[in-house]
């Protein structure tokens, strides 16, 4: 065992035996582990073990085993995400993402903290489907997806009003359009904005705003990606797919 303190993010927990629970801590030292918490509705830990905490956790790490929080300070609950429905299930979602992206014990730093950021600037108020997007768009090379949506895959140009080709997973400029009847016929601003958000830095990620079918499009091509090099089915992504529909329906 050892002791030590480490900022996390609790992703889930579950009920275990008769009054336990597990909790999955995201660490940002340790990367993603079970936590085992004793009697857990009298436990002073009850509060901090709720998903969508983060805080500085005093924890002690079994490498072979259950961990254990003994303490906590500095918690911070995302108030704004707990409180909005809708925030809470794209919340949800990318920490789920997250959680899918790499194996337990895997230590991630730079994941830890594009996901903290991610969830406090949701917290903040900026635009969650956008955030979502560009985490979407940045965690496709944690799944050993690498695409390049920089320049045409025939002859390199770049700067052009490309269009996607999932025949040969790259982009093509209008001189090599007819490399693929079945090219995805995007809007030229879908993949020019994927090029971007795979790049874009934490101060970047408050300077973009998009338009409503910019972001149905781009949704609509993300999705597409997904579906073709992740194979991913995740119970929060189909919640939030739900809520699309019954949000066009009230409309
Ligand atoms: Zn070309």
């Amino acid at each position: 065992m050892i002791s030590k303190e480490t900022r996390g993010i609790v992703l889930y927990n579950r009920e275990f035996r008769e009054s336990d629970k597990l909790v999955k801590l995201f660490t940002e030292t340790d990367g993603k582990r079970m936590f085992f918490v004793k009697q857990a509705a009298q436990s002073k830990l009850a509060a901090v073990i709720q998903p969508l905490t983060v805080a500085d956790f005093l924890v002690k790490l079994n490498l072979n085993g259950l961990s254990y929080i003994d303490d906590f300070r500095e918690v911070a609950p995302y108030k704004a995400i707990n409180a909005d429905l809708f925030k809470l299930s794209y919340a949800t979602y990318i920490m789920a993402l997250a959680d899918a992206a790499i194996p337990d014990n895997q230590v991630d730093t730079a994941l830890f903290a594009f996901l903290e950021k991610t969830l406090a600037l949701m917290d903040e108020g900026l635009d969650y489907e956008v955030l979502t997007l560009i985490f979407e768009i940045q965690l496709l090379e944690r799944f050993g997806v690498q695409l390049n949506f920089h320049e045409c895959v025939c002859c390199h140009r770049i700067g052009l009003p490309f269009d996607f080709s999932f025949r040969y997973s790259g982009l093509l400029c209008p001189a090599h359009y007819d490399q693929d009847r079945s090219r995805a016929h995007l809007n030229p601003n879908v993949p020019y904005l994927i090029d971007r958000f795979q790049s874009l830095s934490f101060d970047e990620l408050r300077s973009i705003s998009l338009k409503d079918d910019t972001k149905a499009q781009l949704r609509q091509f993300v999705d597409s990606l997904y579906e073709d090099y992740v194979g991913l089915r995740l119970k929060s992504k189909a919640f939030i797919d739900d809520l699309a529909k019954w949000g066009d329906i009230m409309k």
